[in-house]
């Protein structure tokens, strides 16, 4: 049997805990000593609403058991109260999970600008916003652990979530750049794109496949990742029912030519099938993995186009 990866003294952040997979998240990172912020707006599916029910109910789970936990109201797009309700209880944080999240559903056609930006409110700016209160004390203390949340739908599309699959692919970007500014402080950030039985998606899936999608099959890549003698960081990750694995960039071959003048759409129909050819690929990681100056010195020697 594996080691148990254990959280004593460590303070955690979930938001949206009060249901779903952010109830998981707290409910077992409480069960292996750290101290849990539990935070949700108890909101609708789609945002409505607002109650504090949904966070005391899991905060009395964990005191329950034996646990610690503080609940936090607030919405995400406020993270320094949350950041704040966490120095109050326990006087530090070292682990924020942002996983907050609701759904405007519709197609492109029909959607509104309210749909869009609320998406956009509460999974971006939300994420950023707890991060921003929490980053600074990550830095002072040279230790922090970041997991936002993704979707299987920003990765690759999908029909009616426009506004949820941007959102969701910003989380991406921002993990990646949050890891790269973080490493020289022991501040890892990953990204997940989890799939599991919630409310967001047990009336798009019969019972029985909900069954094996437990939140529980969701926790063991986050508190791996969470823990302190893990160093991945920067990096996407794809899991649900038991499945887990790693997501990258992967390019084409690619086509050089010369850049002058006849340069043309012609030219580059020309070379449409090395543009598109995966069969040598490389998996860039950085803007510098692109490297211009060789292929400028490359592009000399071609033949004018
Ligand atoms: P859920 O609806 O069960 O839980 C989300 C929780 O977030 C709710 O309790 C809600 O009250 C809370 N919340 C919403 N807006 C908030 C706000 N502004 N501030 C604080 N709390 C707020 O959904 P879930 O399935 O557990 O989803 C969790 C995360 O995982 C979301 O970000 C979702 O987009 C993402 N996700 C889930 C799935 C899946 O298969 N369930 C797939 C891909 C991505």
């Amino acid at each position: 049997m594996a080691q148990e990866l254990r959280f004593d003294g460590r303070t955690v952040i979930v938001t949206g805990a009060g249901g779903g997979l952010g109830r998981a998240y707290a409910l077992v990172f409480a069960s292996r000593g750290a101290n849990v912020v539990v935070n949700d707006l108890g909101v609708s599916r789609a945002g409505e609403g607002h109650s504090s029910a949904a966070a005391d109910k899991v905060v009395d789970e964990i005191i329950a058991a034996g646990g610690k936990a503080v609940a936090n109201y607030n919405s995400v797009e406020d993270g320094d109260k949350i950041v704040e309700t966490a120095l109050k209880a326990f006087g530090r944080v070292d682990i924020v999970i942002n996983n907050a999240g609701i759904l405007r559903d519709k197609s492109f056609a029909r959607m509104t600008d309210s749909d869009w930006d609320l998406i956009q409110a509460v999974h971006v700016r939300g994420s950023y916003k707890v991060t921003k209160a929490a980053w600074a004390l990550f830095r002072k203390q040279k230790y922090g652990r970041i997991i936002n949340t993704a979707s299987a739908a920003g990765i690759y599309g999908n029909f009616g979530q426009a506004n949820y699959s941007a959102a969701k692919l910003a989380l991406v970007s921002f993990t990646k750049t949050l890891a790269k500014e973080g490493a020289k402080d022991n501040i890892h950030a990953n990204v997940i794109a989890p799939i599991a039985a919630s409310r967001m998606t047990e009336t798009i899936m019969p019972p029985d496949v909900l069954e094996s999608l437990k939140p529980d099959y969701v926790s063991p890549l986050v508190l791996y990742l969470c823990h302190e003698s893990t160093e991945e960081s920067g990096s996407l990750f794809e899991l649900g029912a038991g499945f887990v694995a790693k997501l990258r960039w992967e390019r084409s071959k690619g086509a050089i030519s010369k850049a002058d003048p006849n340069f043309l759409p012609g030219a580059v129909a020309a070379k449409w099938n090395e543009i598109t050819d995966f069969s040598n690929p490389t998996y860039p990681n950085a803007i510098t993995d692109t490297d211009f100056v060789s292929l400028l010195e490359h592009a000399k020697s071609l033949p004018p186009n």
